[in-house]
């Protein structure tokens, strides 16, 4: 965390992979993919920066478990309906 601050400095910007949303790199955080609990089951984890939110939404869920974990909480909430 705090080497990727010093690397960018506190007033660049990121792009979270998860959400898309361009944030200040003061609100990212190191994410694993796939998970570091999992690591046994699916191997070495790779890290890379994603938001606070997405990173805890995601918890122990891998990249494409989580995409599909979206897709049906978008459903849920009405789709484009809303
Ligand atoms: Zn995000």
């Amino acid at each position: 965390m705090k080497r990727w601050k010093r690397l960018y400095g506190m007033s660049a910007t990121f792009v979270c992979p998860y959400c898309l949303r361009t944030l200040p790199i003061s609100e990212s955080t190191v994410e694993h993919e796939p998970p570091r609990s999992r690591q046994y089951e699916l191997g070495r984890s790779k890290t890379m920066l994603a938001c606070k939110r997405c990173n805890n939404q995601k918890g122990a869920l891998t990249a494409a478990e989580y995409a599909e974990w979206k897709r049906l909480e978008f459903i849920r909430n009405g789709g484009l309906s809303r």
